[in-house]
């Protein structure tokens, strides 16, 4: 089962690149004037999830990564720049509350697919 939630934790991660004007879920088209479409936009659903998220986030503390596997997904090395490690300090944006947040590096780790990036979260 998916809470509701979770459902649109999903929707914000799957058009994490839409902006805050796409239309995502049309209510009426053409009843407020020719054209004029009305519904929930990418902006409102961030602004609901913003509403919803608890204080601290969930994500507070958990890791995030990142990857770097020049030989490993079938790409020519020269394609794929080393990320490198997560620099102290460094910004990234949490899927679950969207919001910008300083994270502390943890662990590089070698696997069989590449080098894998790890630093956690802080607490927010
Ligand atoms: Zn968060």
């Amino acid at each position: 089962m998916t809470t509701p939630a979770e459902a649109l934790a999903h929707v914000l991660q799957a058009y994490a690149d839409a902006p805050d004007d796409r239309l995502m879920i049309e209510a009426t088209t053409g009843i407020h004037g020719p054209g004029v479409r009305t519904g929930l936009t990418m902006g409102d659903l961030r602004a609901l999830a913003d509403q919803q998220t608890p204080d601290p986030c969930a994500n507070s503390g958990r890791t995030v990564s990142r990857w770097y596997a020049p030989h490993g997904w079938d790409t020519p090395a020269a394609d794929i720049p080393d990320p490198g490690p997560y620099a102290d300090g460094e910004h990234v944006t949490c899927p679950l509350c969207r919001r910008d947040v300083p994270v502390t590096p943890h662990a590089t780790t070698e696997r069989e697919t590449g080098t894998q990036y790890v630093a956690r979260y802080t607490d927010h």
